[in-house]
């Protein structure tokens, strides 16, 4: 569905181990040249690089996006934002980063579009409340690897994680108050947690809106904070959570658990747990999609003459007929033997591929009867033939 997509750290022009303040740079400067408001002849396609410098940066300032991005490409970090891949509005964490950069530029006297009303504004319910304030405090996410072996991919499992997270803090019941302490509106911005700055310049008048330092968006004040989280309302806590993994799954999916991660500051709404689906390497089977793939050796008199080989499959074994004549390479097909599809129903197929063994050291009597064998078919052989690539 989506196309071919770029790589990261070349979109950003920077090397695989730059530092977060050569990202930071690379994107101010790439991001002041490729904003749509700058590229009026061609908004259409600065707009589009802009969104994907924003992913790329999105990506590569987050540690953990970073590390599944560098391990897994792009197949480690796109499902992390959903349907329709990164989408500016939804997934773009660093808003305030592009009001530094932006700000004074694009400020715009009289009413007119910041930054955030360009990218944030129309996007309906929801979604636009989180450019600053009240969900500022929403818990962070949790990201778990959980490994698990392709016979438990097979069957869907049940696993328990043990993890750390933070949880309402049982002193203050998440309020981050000392009891008996009051809480009251920030005088600085009223209870709004927005400080409006206006400036005069040649260009014009520019408004600037920050978050308020003195509450820290909050709007609120804590006279005396409860000791038992330091005001945070939050305590780190070791936490059991059991989780359900369906059949079928692959490396590299996620599942989340919404509203089990971090929970915010001082009563702010939970985050996300991510479980990321790891697959352990098979000794024998190698997966392909939802078939699973295994060898099988044979004596030439079996290949010949065919036979009945037994096969091991994911739990268990099978019986296989071979043909005689059956070639070195041919690969037969068990269907529905292989991994349930997680989406569609159904099973993939078992492959299995036959391969002629080759001995390394025969017997004198082996030597005797293949030289009789030699005998009786060198007029056979065909000699040249044509090669059948898909064998
Ligand atoms: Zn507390
Ligand atoms: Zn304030």
């Amino acid at each position: 569905m989506t196309p071919t997509k770029n790589d990261y750290y070349e979109i950003l022009g920077i090397p695989k181990n730059a530092s977060e303040d050569q990202i930071k740079q690379a994107y101010r400067a790439l991001a002041k040249k490729h904003h749509p408001d700058m590229n009026r002849e061609n908004p259409k396609a600065a707009e589009e690089k802009f969104k994907e410098l924003s992913e790329a940066y999105e990506v590569l300032m987050d540690k953990q996006k970073r590390a599944n991005y560098d391990q897994y490409g792009h197949a480690g970090v796109d499902p992390s934002f959903g349907r329709g891949g990164f989408d500016f509005g939804r997934d773009f964490t660093h808003a305030e980063d592009i009001q530094d950069i932006f700000g004074s530029m694009f400020g715009g006297g009289g009413g007119g579009n910041s930054i955030f009303d360009m990218f944030f504004g129309g996007q309906g319910q929801g979604q636009g409340a989180r450019r600053r304030g009240r969900n500022e405090r929403r818990g962070g996410d949790l990201q778990i690897r959980l490994p698990l072996t392709l016979e438990e991919i097979a069957s869907g499992v049940e696993k328990t994680l043990q993890l750390k997270r933070y949880e309402s803090c049982p002193d203050c019941t998440g309020s981050g108050v000392k009891s008996g302490a009051d809480i009251k509106e920030c005088p600085a911005c009223k209870g709004s947690g927005e400080v409006r700055q206006v400036s005069r310049s040649v260009f014009g008048q520019f408004i600037n809106v920050g978050t308020c330092p003195q509450c820290g968006g909050e709007g609120k004040i804590i006279s005396k904070p409860c000791q038992g989280c330091g005001g945070e309302g939050r305590v780190k806590k070791d936490a059991t959570i059991k989780v359900k993994i369906p059949g079928g799954a692959a490396d590299g999916n996620y599942l989340p658990l919404r509203g089990q991660g971090n929970i915010g500051l001082r009563g702010g709404p939970a985050g996300d747990i991510l479980v990321y689906i790891e697959e352990k390497q098979h000794p024998l089977f190698t997966r392909h999609g939802d078939d699973l793939l295994v060898g099988i050796s044979v004596s030439y008199a079996q290949a010949v003459l065919g036979c009945k080989i037994e096969v091991p499959m994911l739990n268990g074994k099978a019986e296989l007929s071979i043909p005689s004549g059956t070639p070195s390479g041919k690969i037969f097909r068990m269907r529905g033997k292989g991994l349930p599809r997680l989406n569609s129903g159904g099973s993939g197929d078992q492959l299995i591929k036959v391969e002629v063994w080759m001995p390394q050291k025969l017997s004198g009597e082996e030597k005797k009867i293949l030289k009789q064998l030699e005998e009786l078919q060198k007029n056979k052989v065909p000699g040249a033939c044509k090669i059948n690539p898909g064998d």
